[in-house]
């Protein structure tokens, strides 16, 4: 079977795309390896959508964008994309459950939590470590947490983890933080929140769960010690882009470069939202990208055909 579009990833810029190519009469295939949602049905509130005055948890959100493509008659296929040809005619998707051909892709693969690469992380992930508050967040009621990074991500979590925790420590890496004003603000306001400034764990230390971090000062070279039972990091995203083998031109850290309408290096491919180049990474650009890569990937089909 051939698809007019096949669309890598189902999280809002993958959904959008598949709400526009579908409704535009393409007949469309989204690949998504889990839930479809992606990072933002991770999101416990998004304030900054708009149409949503009082704001709209994440999961809310992403079940309406899936009900709005489904409608449209978007398929949908569960199924890790191992491999593809980009190159081809027709293009091929390769996952663990099956191949897919396609005249035009759009990459919507998105992007994973940045792992701190310090002993203990991965040994205690699942057991006190953490990239998702929402996920877990209710395990640490009346516990301790320390929250990684010192970026927008880091300052809502851990704004979101006071409704569970009974203290949370912000520790960052340096004096200013990255996050807009509005969480630092409210982080500062929160009893229960702490900071640790100047500051980078270095072991995460525990028997069969976390039971402390130890913890280096930058400035001083000072090395503690802290009890904590949780240790939430949020330190960034990588992209999920591995699978491509390099076959569109991305940036150094991965990242997928393209043209203003969503187009990359290979005709009739596209890509949206977070696995690309840029510099606002929120629900919104991703919705707008979604829609310009589906409507890039339509014009393309009409040019394909009309050059016969
Ligand atoms: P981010 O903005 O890249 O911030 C990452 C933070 O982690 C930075 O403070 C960085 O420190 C720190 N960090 C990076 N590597 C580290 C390491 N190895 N050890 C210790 N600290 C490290 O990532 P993010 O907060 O996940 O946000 C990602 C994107 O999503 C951003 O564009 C953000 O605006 C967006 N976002 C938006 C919202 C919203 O608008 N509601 C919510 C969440 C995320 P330095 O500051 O020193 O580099």
């Amino acid at each position: 079977m051939e698809y007019d579009l096949v669309i890598i990833g189902g999280g809002p810029a993958g959904l959008t795309a598949g709400l526009y190519g579908a409704r535009g009469g393409l007949k469309t295939l989204m690949v998504e390896m889990g839930m479809p949602g992606g990072q933002a049905a991770n999101t416990d509130i998004i304030e900054n959508y708009p149409g949503f005055p009082d704001g709209i948890s994440g999961p809310e959100l992403m079940q309406k964008f899936m009900e709005q493509a489904m409608r449209f008659d978007l398929e949908i296929a569960m199924g890790l994309v191992k491999e593809v040809d980009l190159k081809s005619d027709p293009k091929r998707v390769i996952t663990d459950e099956g191949q897919y051909l396609a005249k035009t892709i759009i990459i919507a693969s998105g992007a994973r939590p940045r792992k701190l690469g310090v002993p203990g992380e991965e040994k205690f992930t699942g057991a006190g470590v953490s990239y998702c508050a929402v996920c877990d967040g209710a395990f640490f009621r009346n516990k301790k947490v320390v929250v990684v990074g010192g970026g927008d991500s880091a300052l809502e979590e851990g704004i979101f983890l006071t409704k569970y925790a009974s203290e949370v420590l912000i520790m960052h890496r340096r004096e200013e933080f990255r996050a807009a004003n509005v969480y630092q603000n409210r982080a500062r306001e929160n009893p229960k929140i702490s900071f640790r400034l100047n500051s980078v764990i270095e072991e995460i230390v525990g028997q069969n769960k976390v039971e402390k971090i130890r913890y280096k000062n930058v400035q001083t070279g000072e090395i503690s010690e802290e009890a904590v039972d949780g240790v939430f990091i949020f330190i960034g995203t990588e992209p999920n882009t591995e699978f491509l083998g390099g076959q569109v031109t991305m940036d150094e850290r991965g990242y997928i470069i393209t043209n203003d309408v969503m187009g990359c290096s290979l005709p009739g491919v596209f890509a949206a939202g977070d696995v690309r180049q840029k510099t606002l990474r929120q629900v919104s650009t991703a919705v707008g990208d979604g829609a310009v890569a589906a409507m890039s990937a339509e014009r393309y089909l009409i040019e394909s055909e009309q050059r016969g």
